[in-house]
């Protein structure tokens, strides 16, 4: 969502006359996006602001702004532990920076921001399509910090979609904190389905995927539309968060284990093949060994394709830091943390194994430490290895090759690309 955020905010800068610089000592306007969602990242951003402080002191021609989950609605403070920042902006509050930004260097953002999309994206990139969660769940600082959810609008995600398209983007995820719930607060109301439904109608796109979804709000409609728009993934972030039922309570997830797995099973049932991941979170408030046994449990059950694992960590503002006691001890967390790691290695390496010998329709995504790679529509890296002389040209970022999968690791699959009958599916859509 934050890279994201700041594309669209980079886009609306150059489409004023900026030119973006590696060199932050020079430059005339600084955009620190921060992202909170631990205490740790909140720490990070604020030495940051420090060191900036430092580095600017009397240089009042330039400009510092800070924008994301660290400026809640109340900035006093904010404002006087950073005295020399001249914008505080709220998450997709893009105005005031380049309002601010405009009269200092007499440039006019009218109209910068429509359209704004990045010069070069990536051919996977995103799009945010509902902003704040109404979900509140007692650890998250999410909700005061991004405040209520916030649909955009179909005609305005559309024209951002086509657009990317028009610059080469291949695969889309429409992003939300909660992006099952799009759509409710519109008039007419839509919701995800429906969206999905027109972007799979555009033209050039190939792959659409979504992230992340709540499982109270993963309706049969959204199934429905994984399971037979064509262009639409079979691909599904589904957070659990915890295996026991005493715990999800406190959490204030809205769900039993029981029905998180009831789920799943529809999921499978109606999307064989699906790629399923999912959140955890190990070490919550008062959580015993034998309750994060359930986790265990849960995840040997399903056999997710990945799991993001955090540690339980204290955040001030939220309910659990008002009502509960952070009382797992850190090297209590961290050992769970391995744990669930470590199982999770053991069934990534069985399931990827399966894989060897299967075709993929893989896109091409660039370079990584020099080797080529893309994903497949389940969303698995694989990197290519280019074998000499290959008869066709090299795959470029934006090229489908179908490719049969040579080896496997926990995290990633291998595929050689086939001499001469590496089949370059899609040229790459010039760059507009
Ligand atoms: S649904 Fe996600 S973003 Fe919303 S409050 Fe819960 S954890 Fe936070």
């Amino acid at each position: 969502m934050n890279t994201s955020d700041s594309e669209r905010l980079s886009s609306g800068f150059t489409n004023m006359g900026f030119e973006s610089t590696d060199d932050m000592a020079n430059a005339d306007v600084v955009v620190l996006n921060t992202c909170v969602v631990r205490q740790s990242a909140e720490d990070t951003a604020t030495g940051m602001l420090g060191r900036l402080g430092k580095r600017m002191k009397g240089n009042s021609d330039r400009m510092i702004a800070v924008m994301g989950c660290m400026v809640g609605p109340e900035q006093s403070e904010l404002k006087r532990r950073f005295p020399y920042v001249d914008v505080w902006a709220r998450p997709q509050e893009f105005e005031p920076i380049l309002e601010t930004a405009g009269m200092r260097h007499g440039l006019d953002p009218e109209g910068c921001l429509s359209g704004a999309v990045p010069e070069n994206p990536n051919v996977a990139s995103f799009i945010p399509i509902v902003h704040g969660c109404d979900k509140f769940c007692t650890f998250c600082i999410i909700p005061y910090r991004r405040g209520r959810e916030n649909s955009r609008s179909p005609f305005e995600i559309i024209h951002e979609a086509e657009m990317m398209v028009a610059r080469g983007v291949k695969d889309i995820t429409l992003l939300g904190q909660n992006v099952d719930s799009y759509g409710h607060d519109l008039r007419p109301r839509i919701d995800l389905a429906d969206l999905l439904e027109q972007v799979n109608d555009i033209d050039g796109l190939e792959r659409v995927r979504f992230l992340t979804s709540h499982p109270n709000d993963m309706s049969i409609r959204i199934l429905e539309a994984v399971r037979d728009l064509p262009k639409v993934c079979e691909t599904i972030n589904l957070p659990f968060q915890a295996g026991d039922d005493t715990i999800l309570a406190n959490m204030r997830r809205g769900y039993t284990i029981d029905q998180y797995l009831e789920k799943v099973a529809l999921i499978k049932e109606m999307i064989p093949g699906v790629s399923l991941t999912t959140d955890l979170i190990v070490g919550f408030a008062s959580e015993t060994d034998e309750q994060f046994e359930r986790s265990m449990d849960v995840l040997r059950a399903v056999e997710f394709e990945k799991v993001h694992i955090s540690e339980y960590s204290y955040r001030e503002g939220t309910f659990a830091s008002r009502k509960m006691t952070d009382d797992v001890e850190r090297a209590v967390k961290k050992a769970r943390k391995v744990a669930v790691d470590e199982l999770q290695r053991v069934i990534q390496s069985r399931n990827n194994a399966t894989l060897v010998g299967q075709k993929y329709d893989v896109l091409v995504e660039g370079r990584k430490r020099d080797r080529l790679h893309g994903r497949n529509r389940g969303d698995k890296l694989i990197y290519l290895n280019v074998p000499d002389g290959l008869g066709v040209p090299v795959p470029q970022a934006g090229d489908i090759v179908l490719v049969e999968i040579t080896d496997s690791s926990p995290f990633s699959l291998e595929a050689d690309l086939p001499n001469v009958e590496a089949r370059v599916i899609k040229e790459k859509v010039p760059v507009v």
